[in-house]
């Protein structure tokens, strides 16, 4: 049911130290430990459930990134922002590859992005390992897999992108050279991932919305992002701030913290941390524009 990794997912060192243990607020209460890698410093949990397992943590009503149903107002300013983001995506999208081709949305969910990617003329292939949300996506008219293999390796893709999906994947490093072999030379690899260095999680520190254990199997920042790109030979083309992200997690990580909501005073704080962030760019949750050399 767990599994204990004994080297570091991104660098395959052994050297690393117990850094933190973190409770699952949202779903089991179970509590997880966090692992420091010397090397790269990527923070990773572990131990934490195998792949074949991990589906029951993610098993609530609660949980709702990957169903459309509403329930309270929580969801409902999760699902306005949801629109409003998707279309900043489609402006990233552009912005780094103006010419458009083709996208491959890793880990897409209902499908929501690959929606309106289709409407704006991008060819469109979305790959979602859960079922039911993958049966959403293909209601939608979308093409959506179930894993890369069942996609041709000789149609390379112009973008690929995984919109905080990185932090869920098991085989990290099998992962990443399986998308980069099917990214273009001088593709755009959109990787977005909560910031461990950000003003909230310095603020809510255990109550930290993004920590989401054991979902999230990476706690990802700056210098570990670094390693990624360099390893796999890649460029950091920009570093994007996901704004809104600040006021979700606040609102989430009050909600853990005191049990309760207020959500006047939970915007306040996003708003703060924004206003942080602005001089040394630690914002709740960053997107990373790399490109392939
Ligand atoms: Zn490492």
């Amino acid at each position: 049911m767990y599994e204990k990794l004994n080297k570091c997912p991104l660098c395959k060192e052994g050297g690393f130290s117990n850094a933190m243990i973190i409770e699952d607020h949202a779903i089991s209460k179970e509590s997880f430990t966090i692992c420091k890698c010397e090397n790269c410093n990527l923070l990773f949990t572990n131990p934490r459930p195998d792949e074949k397992n991990i589906h029951h943590y993610y098993e609530s009503p609660n949980y709702i990134s990957h169903s459309n149903k509403t329930n309270g107002w929580i969801d409902l300013i999760y699902k306005s922002v949801r629109r409003y983001t998707i279309r900043q995506k489609l402006l990233w999208l552009k912005k780094f590859h103006p010419k458009k081709g083709r996208l491959l949305d890793y880990g897409c969910g209902t499908g929501n992005l690959l929606k309106e990617a289709k409407k704006d003329k991008w060819i469109t292939i979305g790959i979602e390992p859960n079922q039911k949300a993958r049966e959403i996506a293909i209601q939608k008219e979308l093409d959506v897999r179930t894993n890369l293999v069942e996609i041709q390796k000789e149609k390379k893709f112009d973008v690929i992108s995984l919109f905080h999906v990185l932090e869920h994947v098991h085989n990290l490093d099998n992962t990443i050279k399986q998308l980069l072999d099917r990214l273009k030379k001088r593709g755009i690899l959109f990787i977005a991932v909560p910031n461990h260095e950000s003003h909230d999680r310095k603020h809510f520190e255990n109550y930290w919305a993004s920590y989401d254990i054991p979902r999230h199997l990476y706690h990802f920042e700056n210098s570990s992002m670094e390693y990624l790109a360099n390893k796999y030979k890649l460029k950091i083309k920009d570093r994007i701030p996901m704004l809104f992200d600040s006021y979700y997690i606040s609102l989430l990580s009050d909600k853990y913290q005191k049990d309760n909501s207020n959500p006047i005073s939970s915007f306040f704080k996003g708003l703060k941390f924004n206003k942080k962030a602005k001089s040394d760019g630690n914002y709740s949750s960053i997107v990373y524009v790399l490109k392939k050399q």
